[in-house]
């Protein structure tokens, strides 16, 4: 007689199940980059750009020690001094005259590429901006003292300290680590390079952006130490969207003293960040920022070191490792749906149908080429009014599936592609046909 385990694995499923470890396990390589973030080193950065006085755009560019071009300066310096696989450059662009800008100006953003192995040309985002500003309405802007610690010294500290730790290391996919220049007057850094990007047609896998990350007390004596929240644009099923799921699920995993809060919106009411240009331009950008946010020291001269937490600081850059890590290491997420272009006209339909039965969900897929260690497919199941995925189907190395007698109306369903180390990508949703103009 066959032992029992045998003749249950010839029962479908069964051994695909069981032939894979999970792939919820804990990459290792991962959970080192998490640990080596350093709390000493973050704090050295937030007092380093306390002590520029001030980084508002209009700023003085030529002074040893103080100003933008000082910060701009070192920022550069500190990405050289990491390794040489980092590549630095003063990513430049001219701001026109407008409310918050004097006069006609050239600024940079300071971007470090950490070129990947796998996946040159497909890039994961981690960034914060390096200008500040102070609105007292008193002195002009470029003269105040503007420490900007927290907004966003603290973004930008993590940034440094993400390169330092991640460009030890080798990724399947390139990383580009970077500071963002005038976000604080129209998040103009970003929305050249997000333009400039999508021009290009780069393939920008993810965006996080980290804006207010270093306070975990409001101003109301509030505190949420062991919270972040994810703000991130819909409609439901877009890429930002994806990303935030994603963030939610490896961060707590990787990090679980911390809780990332999902708030569906593009941002705070009627403010923005360096994630929105991102966004518009069609890619997925998402933005981590305090739970607890201090209006009493945005954008005044009380930013400073004394009023951050460099401990939440430094789990917020723990965060950001886990997901940019996770990411950089995954294979390419799988295509669920199909492309037709006519002219300047595309339209994309879902991959999904009611099978032969005309009863049930009958799901393809295809995965874009260059990950050659692809161990298999998870299918992923919601209801249509869960923000979270609510199950999960390991199917193999296939490229179809069906679930028979599931209507394909009532439930929202994805795929993600997952390596033979575990590293899963983010999940392509099946969504309804939508047309665009390229
Ligand atoms: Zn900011």
């Amino acid at each position: 007689m066959k032992p029992l385990l045998a003749m249950l694995a010839t029962a479908a499923g069964f051994v695909h199940l069981y032939a894979q470890a999970p792939h919820t396990r804990l990459n290792p390589v991962v959970q080192e980059i998490v640990a080596e973030i350093s709390e000493d080193r973050i704090a050295a950065h937030l007092k380093k750009l306390e002590s520029f006085g001030t980084r508002h755009i209009a700023s003085d560019k030529d002074h040893s020690t103080r100003g933008i071009g000082a910060a701009q300066r070192w920022l550069h310096q500190e990405f050289s001094s990491y390794s040489p696989r980092l590549e630095v450059h003063y990513d430049t662009f001219v701001a026109k005259k407008a409310a918050r800008v004097p006069e006609d100006v050239e600024l940079a953003n300071v971007v470090a590429l950490l070129p990947g192995k796998v996946h040159r040309d497909r890039y994961i985002i981690v960034s914060a901006h390096y200008d500040t500003i102070v609105m007292s309405g008193s002195t002009p802007a470029e003269q105040e003292f503007a420490p900007g610690v927290n907004d966003d010294g603290s973004g930008v500290a993590a940034v440094l300290e993400l390169a330092r730790v991640m460009s030890k290391r080798e990724f399947d996919k390139s990383i580009l680590f970077i500071a963002f220049s005038a976000e604080e007057v129209g998040l103009l850094g970003s929305r050249d390079f997000a333009k400039r990007a999508r021009a290009k047609k780069d393939q920008i896998e993810a965006v996080i952006n980290n804006d207010i990350i270093g306070n975990d007390r409001a101003g109301n004596g509030h505190s949420a130490t062991g919270v972040v929240r994810l703000f991130s644009d819909g409609p439901e099923d877009s890429g930002s969207r994806s990303l935030a799921r994603y963030v939610k699920e490896v961060a707590e995993r990787y990090v679980p003293s911390m809780k990332v809060d999902l708030i569906f919106r593009a941002d705070r009411f009627s403010r923005d960040g360096d994630h929105t240009p991102f966004h518009r331009e069609g890619f997925a950008g998402v933005r981590l920022t305090t739970a607890s946010e201090n209006y009493s020291h945005q954008h005044t001269i009380t930013d400073t070191f004394e009023n951050v937490s460099v401990p939440y600081n430094t789990r917020v850059a723990r965060v950001n490792a886990a997901v940019l890590a996770s990411l950089a290491l995954s294979p390419v997420p799988p295509s669920v749906m199909t492309e037709r272009s006519e002219g300047e006209k595309k339209t994309y339909s879902a991959r999904i149908g009611r099978g032969q039965s005309r009863y049930d969900a009958a799901l393809q897929w295809s995965q874009p080429e260059g990950d050659a260690d692809i161990a298999g497919y998870i299918v992923m199941i919601r209801s249509t009014t869960s923000a979270l995925w609510e199950k999960e189907i390991w199917v193999g190395d296939t490229k179809s599936y069906t679930l028979p007698d599931v209507s394909i109306d009532d439930k929202v369903f994805g795929i993600r592609a997952v390596d033979k180390d575990g590293n899963c990508s983010l999940v392509s949703a099946y969504t309804s046909s939508t047309t665009v103009r390229d």
